[in-house]
């Protein structure tokens, strides 16, 4: 095992009718901005859950970040900031607002040129402090300190992380995904699996309690998921994968062993060029990746193949080949197509989403920063 520091500071509030224990976390004195999406949360009672819990704060709203959050708006939300002098974020959504409320809270406390953050890795010294009700889970930004955000006139979507911008505390009530489109949780599944296998698919450091955790989820999830996405589905199956997407990114997993993450940086740059949904980019490029880099991965997929899906890895190399197929079948059975043709996107992919690697430095990628430009060039190629 590596060596590691484990610190996850963010206070959970996980079951039903939770929302209303918002108003315990929240310091009393605070001015709150409620930050949120396009508007889901007041078609599905969130809204007026949240507003029923502040009735004796003083806060005021910030709507319209939209999915991928973009840089543009969340400057928006960081000037009312400063000029109404909100000192508290209240994050109501998805990924795409707790994300861009990261930003924002990192912004509104930042001296310089806020796109440093995120073009320069600027450090940030302080932020504003954010709690969040989450409404779709899927990224597990609710309890970790990662935040992506886009750049709608450059196509960036660039990363950045800081301890200065983890969730004070996340509402997680499973009956808030009542109201998720099929895509959306379709999205939540998939994103969950794939943040699992960047933390879990590298090489061994016989860190067996990050396996096995690691392990678990992925089975639940392929066990769980075509269950969420059908029609008969309950709380209990909400609350499985709700847990399950919060645990796959907050730290736990991650801790003490090798990291991939070269599917999401690549992932990242579709959804920049052509608009793709997050999850959509990881489902098309998670298992040409698992294929280009089966020799490095060996150990691990085979592992993979024999305690997650449960085959006979007597025969190495066929055992891993249906473990890449296996994993791919699992995203159809959650409706996930994982073809960039799917989404009608031919043969430019393969120059336009290399350059952008190239021009953001992502040329060294995976746990081995094994995956060259070449490499990615051919991953691509081989997901179209
Ligand atoms: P999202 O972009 O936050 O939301 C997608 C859509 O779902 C929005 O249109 C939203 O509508 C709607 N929605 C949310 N909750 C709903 C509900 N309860 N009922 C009905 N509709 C609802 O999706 P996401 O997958 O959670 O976030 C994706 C973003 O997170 C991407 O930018 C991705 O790169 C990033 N990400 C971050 C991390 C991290 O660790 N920070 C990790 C992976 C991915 P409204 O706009 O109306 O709310
Ligand atoms: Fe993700």
């Amino acid at each position: 095992m590596l060596n590691f520091n484990f610190y996850n500071p963010t206070e959970i509030f996980f079951g039903e009718n939770q929302i209303a224990e918002i108003t315990k976390a929240i310091p009393k004195n605070a001015k709150v901005i409620v930050v949120y999406g396009g508007g889901s949360i007041k078609k599905n009672g969130i809204y007026d859950q949240v507003s029923q819990a502040l009735r004796d704060f003083t806060w005021g709203e910030f709507a319209g970040i939209e999915p991928n959050p973009t840089y543009q708006t969340c400057m928006k939300a960081v000037a009312k900031i400063k000029q109404e002098g909100f000192d508290y974020i209240l994050a109501v959504g998805g990924g795409s607002v707790i994300d861009g409320s990261k930003f924002i809270a990192a912004a509104a406390n930042f001296s310089g040129e806020p796109w440093d953050i995120l073009s320069k890795g600027a450090e940030i010294s302080s932020a504003l402090p954010i709690g969040v009700v989450l409404t779709l889970p899927a990224t597990g930004s609710e309890s970790n300190s990662f935040s992506v955000v886009s750049n709608s006139e450059t196509h960036d979507k660039l990363p950045f992380a800081s301890i200065e911008v983890q969730p004070k505390f996340a509402v997680l009530d499973p009956q808030v995904m009542k109201t998720l489109p099929q895509r959306q949780l379709t999205n939540g599944v998939v994103d969950a699996f794939v943040h699992t296998m960047e933390q879990y698919l590298t090489y061994s450091v016989d860190a067996k309690v990050q396996d096995r955790f690691a392990e678990g989820l992925l089975m639940t999830l392929m066990e769980e998921g075509p269950k969420l996405v059908s029609e008969s589905v309950d709380y209990k199956v909400r609350a499985n994968v709700m847990w399950s997407a919060t645990m796959a990114l907050n730290g736990l997993i991650g801790a003490g062993v090798p990291q991939d993450w070269a599917t999401h940086m690549i992932g990242h740059e579709i959804t920049a060029v052509y608009g793709l949904d997050h999850a959509q980019t990881l489902a098309i490029i998670l298992p040409r990746m698992m294929a280009e880099q089966k020799e490095t991965k060996r150990d691990k997929l085979l592992q993979y193949a024999e305690r997650v899906l449960g085959l006979d890895i007597a025969d190495e190399d066929s055992a891993i080949a249906t473990a890449i197929e296996l994993t791919e079948q699992f995203f159809h059975s959650v409706n996930m197509k994982t073809r960039l043709a799917d989404y009608d996107i031919g043969e430019d992919a393969v120059n336009k989403i290399t350059e952008q690697l190239e021009r953001h430095g992502m040329t060294a990628l995976g746990e081995h920063q094994a995956v060259t430009l070449e490499k990615s060039r051919n991953i691509i190629r081989a997901s179209i």
